[in-house]
């Protein structure tokens, strides 16, 4: 079996042999963008090079790159334990061309490592390339030598990518796997796409063009590359399961929360589990990387991940704190390649146990008021906003654990309302602050909090455009 710490080696000594520099990952808070919450792509940490700020570190370079997708444009959370594809941290393995090879080089890298070295079967994988884009249509067909209809032209968004408004910009191709008649999904671009049978396997950038104001104004002098493939996917498909949460890096995780639990990954059951050994990734390579649990920000985003898992680990009846219980086999599987793990491993414990501790106060007392709230509501039904806020602000529920408590009876949650009792909420502490004679300066402060909106609302409210830090 190829377990995931192969892969991943196999990924990175493949692209060193085709003459790339093997780079460490980058930490999760980016360096040189404050306006993204985390990391979330291969391609982050080498922005500057891609604009031509900083110079390349060598022409070709590759990465296994740890990404967070829990906030901002990209969050995927909501989908994690659900489906059998997403994940709140995964790894990007990504190979990138600064202004050296293009198109026909990366396409023939891709192929030969998935049916080379992988050994996929070529009959299962099928690619989707920008509708316009027929460099790349013909590419595939003549080194691929795949059918046209395996082919597919997409026209959306989303097989066209652009760093910003301004600045370098392409069309992708994406890398599909047909993980088979038996699971529920169709191909891209088909109304069923969303399910987890045709799973996007890797994604390709050609950057190619340069855009000002949303317009493309040219061509670049020296086009890129920068792709990107999610390593617990591959493995997925290498390991012949068909949900990422089947793979030997999560047993290890989910073997360990079943036995301090004492239950089992099923049924009703086994989403906690996944989300659980899910949160346990993501919010242990933050706080590995500096970001501690608070009430804004980044902080935020790792305290909602946190009590989410939270919340599971109560379903399963844990009496105890469980989370920080987990981190030994977190670290047992993932330490070697990423050694800030175990460097930071004390920090995680105490950072996780002191939380849920502090959590478990509240949690019992919010879930009842949860219940009664929800006593007679049947699917399709809608919590009001203020209960879901007092929820929030009393109990310290994170909007999104109430949705997802309330998710699996079909219970929806009034976002416009928690939103408005959030807004009055602040109004009233707002006047509060006037009636007791505030200093001018203070009155500034709540004018700067309005116009820059909330830092609370920053992880979860923003998923057009990046959340603000
Ligand atoms: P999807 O359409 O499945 O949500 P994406 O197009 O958003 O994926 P990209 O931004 O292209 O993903 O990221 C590159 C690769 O990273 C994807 O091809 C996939 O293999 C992997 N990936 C993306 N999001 C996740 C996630 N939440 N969990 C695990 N792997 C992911
Ligand atoms: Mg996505
Ligand atoms: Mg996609
Ligand atoms: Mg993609």
């Amino acid at each position: 079996m190829h377990s995931t710490n192969d892969i991943r080696r196999t990924f990175l000594d493949y692209f060193a042999a085709n003459g790339h520099a093997v780079r460490p990952s980058a930490p999760l808070v980016p360096y040189n963008d404050p306006s993204l919450m985390f990391v979330n792509a291969g391609m982050v940490p080498f922005k500057n090079v891609f604009t031509g700020l900083e110079t390349p570190p060598a022409p070709r370079a590759t990465t296994s790159q740890k990404c967070v997708r829990a906030g901002g444009k990209h969050n995927d959370l909501d989908n994690v334990g659900y489906t059998a594809r997403h994940l709140t941290l995964f790894e990007m393995l990504g190979n990138f061309s600064f202004g050296d090879y293009f198109k026909e080089r990366a396409i023939e890298l891709a192929w030969g490592l998935v049916t080379g070295e992988f050994g996929l079967d070529p009959e299962r994988l099928l690619v989707t390339v920008y509708h316009t884009d027929d460099e790349a249509f013909d590419l595939w067909r003549k080194i691929a030598g795949l059918p046209d209809d395996r082919i597919i032209r997409i026209a959306s968004k989303d097989n066209f990518w652009a760093m910003g408004s301004d600045g370098p910009c392409g069309p992708c191709s994406e890398i599909f796997w047909d993980h088979g008649p038996e699971i529920a999904g169709g191909p891209p671009g088909s109304p069923e796409e969303d399910g987890d049978r045709f799973v996007e396997i890797w994604n390709l950038v050609f950057m190619q063009h340069m855009q000002e104001n949303d317009q493309i104004i040219g061509d670049l002098p020296r086009p890129s590359i920068d792709t990107g493939m999610g390593l617990e996917r591959i493995s997925t498909v290498l390991q012949g399961v068909h949900n990422v949460f089947d793979t030997d890096s999560f047993l290890e995780l989910i073997q360990a929360s079943e036995e301090l639990t004492r239950t089992k990954a099923e049924g009703e059951q086994q989403a906690s589990h996944r989300v659980i050994a899910d949160h346990l990734r993501s919010t242990s390579f933050l706080i590995a990387d500096g970001v501690l649990p608070s009430n804004e920000g980044r902080g935020y985003v790792l305290r909602r991940i946190m009590r989410r898992a939270m919340r599971h680990a109560h379903l399963l009846g844990a009496k105890e704190p469980l989370m920080h219980r987990l981190v030994p086999a977190l670290v047992g599987e993932m330490g070697a390649a990423y050694p800030e793990l175990p460097r930071a491993q004390a920090l995680i414990s105490e950072v996780l146990e002191r939380e849920e501790t502090r959590f478990r106060q509240t949690l019992d007392k919010g879930l009842r008021l949860l219940d009664e709230a929800t006593d007679d509501m049947g699917e399709g039904a809608r919590l009001p906003g203020e209960t879901a806020f007092k929820l929030y602000d009393t109990y310290g529920f994170p909007y999104d654990l109430t949705v997802d408590a309330l998710r699996p009876r079909g219970i929806e949650v009034d976002r416009a309302g928690f939103d408005e009792a959030m807004a009055q909420q602040k109004a009233a502490a707002r006047a509060a602050w006037k009636g007791s004679g505030a200093a001018a300066d203070q009155e500034l402060w709540f004018d700067i909090a309005e116009r820059e909106g909330s830092t609370e609302f920053t992880g979860y409210a923003s998923t057009e455009g990046e959340g603000r830090v």
